[in-house]
């Protein structure tokens, strides 16, 4: 573990969690970073203090002027070079989001080759980022539009893709000219200290000013209500917990600021009479269990066809039994631990919840002790019969519990009407809930998979047909609806939220017609 911090920038004690672009900064009581792994200690951070966030935002603001001189494509040469940076230290940031977070091996690294992704994909976009011309009513005028540097950005990061996440928004801002402040999560960072390590060791190399990528790790009333409430960010991204959401978008509301906001999911999957059963088991068990159901659209109920419940339950039963639980840095482990106590009691206080509204629990669900489940971080991945009604099945319990509730008929529909009828009852489930994230249907009938995805069918910003509700690439625009935050990050042209977009009409003639032909004066 020591050699892998060092190789990353980090020392075992006292890490400073603020970065200015020049120097590192933290004056805040020393916290001690736990791995879920174990409970063990892995080093301690020194989060900064309301002086130094002030220092950190006005060099930010500073390397802002500076930064927007540089032309796009330059800047996304910058951004390339921090793919590069990232892929050759792709298994040590991994390995350090594993011990940090608990995801396994596989999804630690994969955490990484997604912020590669980010930055291939922001390179190329660096040479777009492209206006629209329109034609005017006037003689002689051009009319069209280009997209402007915003700011300096605020970035506040949930635990569970405590580096993804950041790419998402750093890596896309800079190439459109903007600087970054990252707040991370406070039960991860290490993994931010050592990306921003990462990132200022390219930003030299490339002669630009570090603070482009600017960190500032800190509690919520020193670093981030500041944040919220400071004018200087044009822009908060925030991602986290929808209450979280909720007052970042009244404290920025307030100042007519922007936000971007990624918060919590209540993923569904309609399983129809027409599925093919083996995909839908296999989508289910890495959307239900990967992560350990701690990923925004980690997969929460299932709506399954009557006709096909009881042979899908028998073999998502079966797929559970399979599951291999314990340390996340072992070959074949699946599912590694939760992040904490809390959300270990979380599940079991869930679980009360669900058996008093009248739920049973179909499978697991237990915490684990034991040798192979040292501190207290471990549960048995669960599967629970629910109704949609149950207030329970209405939250995000960010752990993986799995609710089925049944739809429809016994047998497969026989014509067109009682599809549609079934089709109607399967949407209207899949969005009574109050998050609007992601969710997906299995089936091979096509008028199914229409209609789900139809504007009279899921309310997401995620739809899918035989995949999954996780794992999104990184191409499209990644966000949600309702209680979701209607954010909308990564691919796409989810670039524009970090630029301001201008109108420009041109007059290349010798009159000055007005527009709507009014006549003013003469
Ligand atoms: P959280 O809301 O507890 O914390 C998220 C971040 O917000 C942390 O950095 C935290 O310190 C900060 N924060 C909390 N209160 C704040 C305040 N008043 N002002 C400023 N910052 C504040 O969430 P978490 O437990 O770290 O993450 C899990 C949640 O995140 C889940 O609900 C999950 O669905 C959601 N999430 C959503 C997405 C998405 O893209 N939609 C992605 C990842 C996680």
């Amino acid at each position: 573990m020591h050699e892998l911090l060092s190789r990353l920038g980090l020392a075992r004690d006292e890490n400073l969690g603020g970065f200015d672009g020049e120097h590192w900064l933290g004056t805040g009581t020393p916290l001690d970073v736990i791995t879920p792994i174990d409970g063990a200690r892995i080093a301690s951070v020194r989060p900064i203090r309301r002086a130094e966030y002030e220092h950190i935002v006005a060099r930010a603001e500073a390397a802002f002027r500076t930064w927007r001189e540089v032309p796009a494509p330059k800047r996304g040469e910058v951004v390339r070079r921090l793919g590069d940076a990232l892929r050759a230290h792709k298994k040590d940031l991994g390995a350090l989001v594993t011990l940090e977070m608990g995801k396994i091996t596989a999804e630690g690294e994969g955490e990484v080759q997604e912020m590669i992704d980010v930055c291939d994909f922001a390179c190329g976009l660096s040479r777009q980022l492209h206006g629209l011309t329109m034609h005017s009513e006037r003689p002689r005028h051009r009319m069209y539009e280009q997209w402007h540097p915003l700011g300096v950005i605020g970035v506040i990061t949930a635990f569970n893709f405590p580096v993804a996440v950041w790419s998402w928004n750093a890596a896309i801002a800079a190439v459109c000219g903007d600087t970054t402040v990252w707040k991370p999560s406070p039960k991860t960072p290490l993994t931010a200290i050592a990306t921003t390590h990462l990132a200022a060791r390219v930003c030299r190399e490339s002669g630009v000013d570090p603070a482009v990528f600017s960190l500032a790790f800190g509690s919520v009333e020193d670093v981030g209500e500041p944040m919220l409430a400071d004018p200087r960010f044009p822009l908060v991204s925030a991602t986290g917990s929808t209450r979280m959401g909720r007052r970042a978008a009244e404290v920025v509301g307030r100042r007519l600021g922007r936000t971007l906001l990624e918060l919590g999911g209540n993923n569904a999957v309609i399983v129809t009479s027409h599925a093919d059963l083996d995909l839908a088991t296999r989508a289910i068990l890495f959307g239900a269990v990967g992560t350990a159901g701690q990923r925004c659209t980690s997969t929460r109920r299932i709506l399954v066809h009557r006709s096909v419940r009881d042979e899908l339950v028998k073999r998502l039963v079966r797929a559970y039994a399979t599951v291999r639980i314990g340390d996340p840095r072992a070959a074949g482990t699946l599912m590694g631990p939760l992040v904490s106590h809390d959300a270990v009691a979380a599940v079991q206080s869930a679980l009360a919840r669900l058996k008093e509204e009248g739920g049973e629990v179909l499978y697991g669900g237990a915490p684990l002790d034991g040798p192979a489940f040292p501190g207290g971080h471990y549960v048995e991945p669960c599967i629970a019969a629910a109704k949609h009604e149950y207030r329970i099945v209405q939250e995000e319990t960010f752990a993986p519990i799995l609710y089925v509730i049944d739809y429809g008929g016994t047998s497969r529909p026989r014509d067109h009407v009682t599809l549609l009828g079934e089709m109607r009852e399967a949407i209207a489930l899949h969005n009574a809930v109050p998050q609007g994230l992601s969710g997906s249907i299995f089936t091979h009938h096509l008028v199914e998979a229409e209609a789900f995805l139809a504007h009279t069918g899921s309310d997401c910003g995620i739809a899918n047909v035989n995949i999954g509700t996780s794992g999104a690439e990184i191409g499209g625009a990644f966000g949600g609806e309702k209680d979701t935050g209607g954010g909308r990050e990564s691919g796409s042209d989810a670039w524009k939220s970090y630029m301001r977009r201008q109108t420009n009409t041109l007059n290349w003639g010798m009159d000055l017609p007005l527009s709507q032909g009014i006549t003013f004066g003469e």
